[in-house]
């Protein structure tokens, strides 16, 4: 087994013995798993396997995303963060030099957040409603990237209005997208282009990604404010 770096910083590709290749982070919290990923051990650092189908943004990298703005360092608000499998990646990727912002509206599943971040600090819970980013205005500042994951109808007003409040000039937004959630009885392709119209009316749309075979129906938008 052999782990070399991906072209993207923060991400690791893991090559098993068969010749099988997966994608990592190295664990910022050694000894902490998150949702029951595999770790292995190379060369004194402990990686944590990134699941393509537990994480959009895991799939999303597998599937040849071209542009991933979420470096070291970089300050993130997530929106629907959820028990943090996925933000636990970019908690690794972003180091303790970074900091994650996460906003989720269920009081259960926030809970199930507090014990990984009483270690891994750089990760901020926040109980709130994305679509009411006045409720967390005092809890964020200025971030460099805005990832949203919350299957709601009005994704991508959400994603625009935190990006009003929130997002640098310049800084990117991600958003992963569910046809299904937006409108069940419209073909995917037509869901992908009114969202890709709406996104396209505040930001310069940089990439659309299927996330097929991993999530059915889903894309991933990244996009950049001007
Ligand atoms: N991104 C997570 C991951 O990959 O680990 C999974 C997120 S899950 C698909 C969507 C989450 O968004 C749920 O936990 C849900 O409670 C949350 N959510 C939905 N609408 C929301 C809203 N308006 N504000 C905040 N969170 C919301």
């Amino acid at each position: 087994m052999k782990v070399k770096k991906h072209r993207f910083p923060g991400v690791y590709i893991v090559i098993d013995d068969d010749g099988s290749e997966k994608i990592a982070t190295k664990n910022l919290v050694p000894g902490q798993r998150v949702y029951g990923e595999r770790v292995i051990k190379f060369e004194g650092g402990e990686y944590r396997i990134w699941n393509p189908s537990r994480s959009k943004l895991g799939a999303a990298i597998l599937n040849g995303l071209k542009n991933f703005p979420i470096k070291p360092g970089s300050t993130v608000l997530y929106l629907g963060i959820a028990s943090g499998t996925t933000a636990s990646h970019v908690s690794d990727i972003v180091g303790w030099e970074g900091k994650i912002f996460g906003v989720e509206f269920s009081p259960r599943v926030l809970r199930e957040l507090v014990p990984i971040v009483e270690d891994r600090r750089n990760i901020v819970p926040i109980l709130g409603d994305a679509t009411k980013p006045e409720g967390y205005r005092a809890l964020v500042p200025k971030v460099d990237v805005i990832f949203e994951d919350v299957a709601q109808p009005t994704q991508a007003k959400i994603l625009i209005d935190n990006a009003k409040v929130f997002l640098k000039s310049g800084g990117y937004g991600m958003i992963s997208v569910k046809s299904r959630s937006i409108d069940v009885t419209k073909e995917p392709e037509q869901v992908f282009k009114e969202v890709e119209r709406e996104l396209a009316s505040y930001f310069e749309v940089v990439e659309r990604l299927s996330l097929e075979p991993y999530e059915k129906d889903h894309a991933l938008f990244v996009v950049r404010k001007p």
